[in-house]
């Protein structure tokens, strides 16, 4: 057991003992975070595969529902809702890719005085909430710690594999971000020879979009202010563009990626305004501001390069300014 992390007396733990507390389970769930992107859906998926691997009866759950289009991919489509799983008793709960509590939603619920036993992920703004708490900044994706559990625990099989690939390639951008490191490509490449194969995850993840979806592309795109002497752009998408295109959130997926294209812009902000009220902030950075930063401060997490943030305001005008602000404060503040 050490000490780490920035500012912060939180205990962490190996990965040995993780491994260890693993082994002791009879019954475990594991959870993965709301609005599920390939990590998450990869990390539940793995980590419950190998626990029945291992004799471990594993159910794997997550609050919203999994993405169809991910659930072509090996264990995705067997994720299940909190709902599903009243009445059940777990021994062991082991969260994934999910910086703070908040982040699983109603799964909560099914954790035993609010904490899961164990707390697996990989952003460098968690902050240990688990009893035993790993967490590994240097995995570009929680579902590489999931790899490094499964080398000790079960022989990888294609299914396995094909799996754990999901989480590498999509939060990696499929390995074109400033995470793909000499790691990244040495895991994909194992589980590339093991047989996973990237052409079913790019096209799940990148080829799943409807027609109202590239409409509500477009009527977002139609939004996007430049600021900060090019270097700061933002769009958004409201309410009632949603309805008027008959899309929901999930549709949104990847649009922030679009504005962030932008030739010159250092950050790139999307504001998506849901039916329930809640706003919810994507942020991305192409090389010095520490997005992750910002996005803690503003009471959500993630990555140096993209992070994001919930909030509930009045007005959506309301966070648009707020964020910006701070934004505007940490460009200030680099250049
Ligand atoms: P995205 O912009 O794609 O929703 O999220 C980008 C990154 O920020 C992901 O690593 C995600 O886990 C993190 N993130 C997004 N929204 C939130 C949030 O509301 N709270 C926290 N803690 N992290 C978030
Ligand atoms: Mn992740």
């Amino acid at each position: 057991m050490k000490a780490v992390g920035e500012g912060t007396l939180k205990v962490w733990n190996s990965l040995d003992e993780v491994v260890a507390r693993l082994q002791e389970a009879k019954k475990a769930l594991v959870i993965g975070h709301v609005m599920p992107d390939g990590d998450a859906v990869s990390s539940v998926s793995g980590l419950t595969m190998i626990l029945n691997r291992i004799g471990v009866h594993a159910v794997g759950c997550i609050a919203d529902e999994v993405p169809w289009y991910f659930c072509s991919l090996p264990g995705a489509g067997e994720i299940v809702r909190p709902v599903q799983l009243q009445g059940k008793a777990f021994d062991t709960t082991i969260t994934v890719d999910a910086s703070d509590l908040a982040r699983i939603g109603d799964a909560t619920d099914l954790l035993q005085e609010g904490m899961p036993d164990i707390m697996l992920d990989h952003h460098a703004t968690n902050v240990g909430f688990g009893r035993l708490n790993h967490c590994d900044p240097h995995c570009a994706a929680t579902a590489m710690i999931v790899q490094a559990i499964a080398e000790r625990l079960v022989t990888i099989d294609r299914e396995l594999a094909q799996s754990l690939l999901l989480g590498i390639a999509t939060d990696t951008g499929f390995f074109r971000h400033a995470n793909t490191d000499e790691k990244v490509l040495l895991s994909a490449a194992q589980l590339v020879g093991l047989g996973a194969r990237i052409q079913p995850i790019a096209t799940a993840a990148l080829e799943h979009r409807s027609l109202s979806s590239i409409k509500l592309l477009a009527a977002m795109l139609n939004t996007i202010q430049v600021v900060e002497e090019g270097r700061l752009a933002y769009g958004q998408v409201n309410a009632s563009m949603l309805e008027e295109t008959g899309c929901t959130e999930e549709d949104t997926v990847g649009f922030v990626a679009e504005i962030h294209a932008l030739h010159g812009v250092e950050v790139a902000i999307l504001f998506i305004e849901a039916s329930t009220g809640q706003v919810h902030v994507s942020l991305r950075s192409k090389s010095y501001v520490d997005v992750g930063r910002v996005a803690t401060a503003l009471g959500g997490g993630g990555h140096p390069r993209a992070a994001g943030c919930t909030l509930r305001p009045e007005h959506l005008e309301q966070v648009i300014d707020h964020v910006l602000t701070a934004v505007a404060k940490a460009l200030r503040g680099c250049s």
